[in-house]
């Protein structure tokens, strides 16, 4: 593991809104950057000194990305398996690609936690179709559950909620296109998340537990302080720490997790930044963003405390005016306490996400001030 130093070069795999922010703090601190996506003027694009496009399994780009950089890293878990391969022999990707190959299979994650002696939600691993009808056979199937494809499932995408008998056939359906698990339903009182940093050099940090509201799957609002006690605040920082640790992990990662009576129980972890850690870009000491390059450029790591309560709310492309993207006066009740970030994307689709906004008041403040956006 070395040091990067501001004037060198980060380079990032994937051009969204997550390599965008990464690009505004590692040019906050002096350094190039450089990133590769399919997409010509992507959002992290407009902010990179340099671009390379091209589509993510060009491995004579991903050379080119790694020839003209001092470190890798990556926005996004499923980078192309070759691609992989070739960055861990032959690039410095202080990140590895063991947390990867555990984090993008669901099974290997939810294995690998548990083994940590962290709660997850009791599970299944379904092989396919004859798999599933074994397990049905044998009632080791129940209800409720949720079968999930155990890997390229994202925001709800690939699941199938199994409330009763009636919801078999639409799960066998799914087990005969992919590889599935199938999770016990966690009765949970609060989604939380909490994004922790571990640096070339093993240095630890989290940032305050967030609260986490979703529509459709989708994140919707990040509040934090989260409504739950110190106890169970303590536990889930513990918590995210353990996995960082027993993982090996560089860089942030946002480990997702529900509180329920009986404590902290790992949904899944996402080894970069996370749409749940947005929040401090503006209200904490050190933003996820620049604990990231730190954590992967082996600089000390940045305190995190929170300096005022926050809400973080996502602007989807179905909350925006879609003819005219520079409009915001819909938003016009978060604008005095609320700091805007948006991604600079070309255009409004329902359910992209677009941006957000850190609205930096009372949490029950600023509750209502989106609820008069009419966004929540
Ligand atoms: P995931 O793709 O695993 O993040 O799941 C998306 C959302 O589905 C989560 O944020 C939860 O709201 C819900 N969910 C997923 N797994 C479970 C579970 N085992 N029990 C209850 N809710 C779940």
């Amino acid at each position: 593991m070395k040091t990067i130093h501001p004037y060198q070069t980060i380079g990032i795999i994937g051009g969204g809104q997550l390599a965008r922010m990464m690009c505004i703090a590692a040019k906050a601190m002096g350094y190039y950057t450089a990133v590769l996506d399919p997409t010509p003027n992507c959002p992290a694009a407009q902010v990179s000194d340099r671009e390379i496009t091209a589509a993510y399994d060009d491995l004579a780009a991903i050379k080119r990305l790694a020839e003209i950089t001092d470190v890798v890293t990556y926005e996004f878990e499923n980078i192309d398996v070759n691609a992989l391969e070739w960055l861990s022999d032959n690039a410095y990707l202080p990140q590895g690609s063991e947390t990867l190959r555990i984090s993008r299979h669901r099974y290997l994650e939810k294995t690998a936690i548990s083994k940590m002696g962290i709660p997850v939600a009791e599970f299944l691993l379904i092989k396919d179709a004859g798999d599933f009808d074994k397990q049905v056979a044998d009632k080791r199937v129940t209800f409720p559950s949720i079968i999930k494809t155990t890997t390229l499932g994202y925001d709800g995408k690939g699941q199938i909620v199994l409330r009763g008998e009636e919801d078999l056939i639409r799960a066998r359906a799914l087990a005969e296109t992919s590889e599935c698990i199938i999770e016990k339903f966690v009765d949970f009182e609060r989604e939380v998340s909490v994004i922790v940093a571990r640096s070339t050099t093993g240095e630890v940090k989290t940032f305050p537990v967030a609260e986490n509201i979703h529509i459709n799957n989708i994140l919707h609002l990040s509040i934090v302080p989260a409504r739950i006690s110190d106890k169970v605040a303590k536990e889930a920082v513990e918590v995210a720490k353990t996995i960082a640790s027993g993982l090996g992990a560089v860089g942030v990662m946002g480990v997702e997790m529900f509180a329920t009576a009986r404590g902290i129980v790992v949904n899944e972890i996402a080894p970069r930044p996370h749409n749940s850690g947005h929040f401090s870009i503006d209200a904490c000491i050190t933003s996820q963003f620049e604990q990231h390059v730190r954590a992967v450029c082996g600089l000390p790591l940045g305190a995190t405390d929170l300096h005022t309560p926050v809400v973080m709310v996502n602007i989807l492309g179905n909350h925006m005016n879609k003819e005219q993207l520079h409009d915001l006066s819909r938003f016009s009740p978060l604008l005095p306490y609320g700091k805007i970030h948006l991604y600079g994307k070309a255009a409004a689709v329902d359910g992209r996400k677009m941006g957000h906004f850190n609205v930096l008041d009372d949490v029950e403040n600023a509750l209502e001030r989106i609820k008069k956006t009419g966004i929540w």
